[in-house]
């Protein structure tokens, strides 16, 4: 009885759930079982480039973690193709840096749903390697460490002007907000519930406390 505990409790039944959904529509994946008998995906994800070819194929895994859906699952690229490098975003485990912890924090917000991620995070990230090995860089990518944050934050913000984000930051965490109608504060002449609303509502799903210390730690670069 202890041991099925254990093995109910290692296993997370929406990740479960879903993985038939993704070898439907991308058949050169299958299900494996480990060993506690909990399920993951294996095999290989073909990219396909703008007109819809293949562009390039990886070797796979895809697994569950316990947070899921409101963290990414782990994606590890085990055939070779990807240098174990931190600056080709793969770690010695083989996994996949997907991107700043903060993109992951807001797209998995309300939970994410596996074949979306397969769909929005995991084939762009290999489609941006395919990018790599032909140009020697990435199109688009946050690079490790606070420079990667501070890039994300400035993609959020629209502006890399510091000041600017504070004014928006203090608005989003005062009480007496700013009023939807109103033509925004940052100048665009777009009401602020189609400017920077939006962006100040992504501000609170990483919440306060965490936005803060980032940005502290930002203005000291
Ligand atoms: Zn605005």
């Amino acid at each position: 009885m202890e041991l099925q505990n254990l093995i109910t409790f290692s296993m997370n039944k929406q990740f479960e759930l879903e993985l038939q959904s993704v070898i439907e529509k991308y058949p050169d994946l299958s299900i494996r079982k480990k060993t506690d008998g909990s399920g993951y995906l294996k095999g290989i994800l073909n990219i396909p480039d703008d007109l819809g070819r293949i562009a390039g194929s990886f070797s796979i895994e895809i697994h569950s973690t316990s947070t899921f859906p409101y963290r990414y699952p782990k994606v590890y690229e085990v055939g070779g193709d990807i240098p174990i490098e931190a600056d080709w975003h793969k770690y010695d485990d083989n996994s996949c840096c997907l991107t700043v912890e903060q993109k992951e924090l807001i797209d998995c917000h309300y939970g994410i749903i596996l074949i979306h991620f397969v769909e929005k995070i995991v084939i762009p990230y290999f489609a941006n390697q395919i990018y790599r090995k032909a140009t020697g860089h990435y199109l688009n990518e946050y690079p490790h460490g606070l420079y990667g944050i501070k890039m994300f934050y400035s993609d959020l913000f629209g502006s890399h002007d510091i000041n600017f984000w504070k004014t928006c930051v203090i608005n989003c965490f005062t009480k007496g907000k700013f009023e939807r109608n109103h033509k925004c504060y940052c100048g665009s002449g777009k009401k602020f519930k189609h400017c920077h609303l939006p962006i100040e509502e992504k501000l609170q799903m990483l919440g306060k406390e965490k936005v803060m210390n980032d940005l502290k730690r930002i203005f000291l670069l």
